[in-house]
């Protein structure tokens, strides 16, 4: 028997799509992931500015949260990796290494994920000094002198904001023209926390258990020197987590899912929440907020096919 939802990724998004899913009597079937099951709230220590939580929460626990407000109403979360999926048949197939699935409907929520400067200590730095999110983490900077790495919008949106609590944020980019809008730049240049480094490829973060120091290459004469901040946010850009559908489904040139009037997808039937078609708010409750509408989304078109809940 095919399942009524199959939903892949368990961040915000998917757990709260499992939720309304699950409390509608669908049993959905959660895909997590095997290895980076969570999202991103998985990398990040205390999220201060999810709605219901006054004193914070770390993120991890958030997400253990929403998984197991999903698993009360019996939302099935199977540890395994979506390999391939197939959508021009229904119902839809759903592979993994371990077996595979029949869904009459689909919840894509498989998020973005930040794209990393690729150097080796950034995973043991993440949460310690080393962020991608100025909006979740500034806060804990307040009197700090810091980086953020980039010139797109990005990492100059984030630079303002970070100027709320810093004492000064250098922008590291590695070429001497920013790629962001020209009000982004007249902003950014016009702020007097803002010091610009140019021409400047990280070639290390500095610091054993937390963020030290910035070690820059001078990209045009190669002379390497190093820049003392205690906190580095990465903002060159999101990668969306598409690969898998590439082909089936209609995405935006920036590889993002398109979606119509709420959460539909070019395919009937397949829905998408979540960062994976959302690169304006990126937030968790936003993303939360599309999981729910999703559901409802899924609901609505078992409903209109004919296919009943199950009973209580
Ligand atoms: P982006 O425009 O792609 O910019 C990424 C930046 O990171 C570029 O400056 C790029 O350098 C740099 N970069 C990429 N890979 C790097 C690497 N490995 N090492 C060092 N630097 C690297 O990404 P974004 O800033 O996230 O913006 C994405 C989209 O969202 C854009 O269309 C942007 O306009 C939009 N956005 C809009 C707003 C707003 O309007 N308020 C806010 C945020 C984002 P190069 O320039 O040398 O390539």
């Amino acid at each position: 028997m095919p399942k009524r939802v199959i939903i892949i990724g368990s961040g915000p998004a998917g757990y709260t799509a499992a939720l309304y899913t699950a409390r509608a009597n669908l049993r959905p079937r959660v895909y997590a992931g095997s290895v980076s099951h969570g999202g991103q709230l998985m990398t990040t220590t205390e999220v201060e500015n999810y709605p219901g939580f006054p004193a914070g929460i770390m993120g991890p626990e958030l997400m253990e949260h929403f998984r197991k407000q999903a698993e009360r109403f019996c939302a099935e979360v199977v540890y395994q990796d979506v390999r391939r999926v197939d959508l021009s048949r229904r119902p839809f197939v759903i592979e993994t290494d371990e077996g595979r699935d029949d869904a009459h409907t689909l919840i894509i929520a498989t998020g973005a994920s930040s794209r990393m400067l690729g150097l080796p200590e950034e995973q043991r730095l993440l949460g310690h000094g080393l962020s991608t999110c100025a909006t979740c983490d500034g806060f804990f900077f307040r009197g700090q002198e810091i980086a953020v790495v980039g010139g797109g919008d990005s990492a100059l949106e984030e630079a303002n904001f970070l100027t709320r609590f810093a004492t000064r944020v250098h922008v590291v980019h590695r070429r001497e023209k920013l790629r962001a809008s020209k009000i982004m730049q007249d902003k950014s240049q016009a702020n007097p926390k803002i010091a610009f480094e140019w021409n400047s490829i990280v070639e290390k973060v500095l610091g054993e258990e937390k963020v030290a120091g910035l070690r820059l290459r001078d990209a045009a004469n190669g002379k390497t020197r190093d820049l003392a901040v205690t906190g580095v946010f990465v903002a060159i850009g999101h990668i969306p987590n598409t690969r898998i559908f590439e082909g089936q489904i209609e995405l935006h040139p920036n590889g993002y899912i398109k979606t119509f009037g709420g959460t539909k997808t070019s395919v009937d039937g397949v829905f998408a929440c979540g960062d994976v078609q959302d690169f304006t708010y990126r937030q968790a409750v936003t993303a939360a907020g599309t999981g729910c509408m999703a559901a409802l989304d899924a609901e609505r078109w078992l409903e209109h096919h004919g296919i009943q809940a199950e009973e209580s």
